[in-house]
């Protein structure tokens, strides 16, 4: 892949730490070439987020709280300065109170619905709006969901809902902005462990649900879903728009448990 994302350049949005999924997508597509920028949440995680850009070659790291729509015109409005246009956008930001990724969905707060649905969901929306702004035809836009969108999986309750929601709103933009030659996916990656998938509750029996049942035996990775985002965001995917993309070592096509899958 050397070489396909050179002359490229890219918003990087959820990098919290080198376990984040966004790390994963962010090695793979500055191995290939493209040059990146990298939001963060809060000042707590500049310090982690820096030396990873620098690592990367970046020293593009601005602060965004997506929860914030001055915060997002902020960084927009700073990107522009610094580049004028944008190849590509990665949007790897979802939040819920972790007090609700557990338990039943039908107890879940009318608060943190809405947080919910506001930072996992319209965020992505807000930003696909202001990154497509600032794009030529052959830009990309990708957001990160589960399967847990498709199908009720254990605690993962309101999440589900929004991803849903989120997934729903990769379709109806990749219809609006079709015409720009800008196309808009998503990724549903198998379960991972990271800072946001410690919130969710018996995590660990998920994990080890996906290892025994999937096809390919196995969990993905951060780099599983790193390649499979180079496709999305580079040339290679210029037909394709408005998908969801599996990248769940096969989970989603499985009907029962395996009959080998020992007991977990
Ligand atoms: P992570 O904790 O590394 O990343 C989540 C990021 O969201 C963090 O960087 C955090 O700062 C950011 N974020 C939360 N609220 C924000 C806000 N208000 N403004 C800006 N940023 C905010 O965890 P991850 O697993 O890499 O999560 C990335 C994405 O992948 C999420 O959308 C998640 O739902 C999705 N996903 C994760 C898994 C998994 O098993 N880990 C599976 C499928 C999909």
């Amino acid at each position: 892949s050397a070489g396909l994302m050179d002359g490229k350049r890219g918003l990087i949005m959820g990098l919290a730490n080198d376990k984040s999924i966004a790390w994963g997508i962010a090695r793979s597509l500055a191995g290939a070439g493209a040059e990146l920028a990298f939001s963060y949440q809060g000042e707590a995680l500049k310090k982690r987020v820096e030396p990873l850009a620098k690592e990367l070659g970046s020293d593009i790291v601005l602060p965004c709280d997506v929860s914030d729509m001055a915060s997002v015109d902020t960084l927009f409005a700073d990107l522009k300065d610094r580049w004028g246009g944008l190849d590509f956008v990665v949007h790897a930001i979802g939040f819920s109170d972790k007090n609700e990724l557990r338990g039943r969905y039908v107890d879940t707060s009318r608060d943190n619905f809405l947080m919910s649905m506001d930072i996992s969901v319209y965020s992505f929306t807000a930003v696909v709006k202001r990154a497509a702004a600032m794009m030529n035809a052959g830009g990309s836009c990708l957001t990160l969901t589960y399967y847990g969108a498709e199908r009720v999986m254990p605690h993962y309750n309101v999440m589900g809902v929004a991803k849903a929601a989120l997934e729903a709103s990769v379709r109806y933009m990749a219809e609006d902005l079709g015409k720009d030659g800008i196309r808009v996916n998503a990724i549903s990656a198998g379960p991972i462990k990271t800072l946001a998938a410690s919130g969710i509750g018996d995590f660990r029996y998920i994990l080890k649900w996906n290892e025994y049942n999937s096809p390919l035996r196995r969990n993905v990775t951060t780099e599983d879903v790193g390649k499979s985002a180079l496709y999305l965001l580079s040339d290679l995917g210029s037909g394709t728009t408005g998908e969801v993309l599996h990248v769940d070592a096969g989970y989603h096509v499985v009907g029962m448990k395996a009959v080998d899958a020992p007991d977990i």
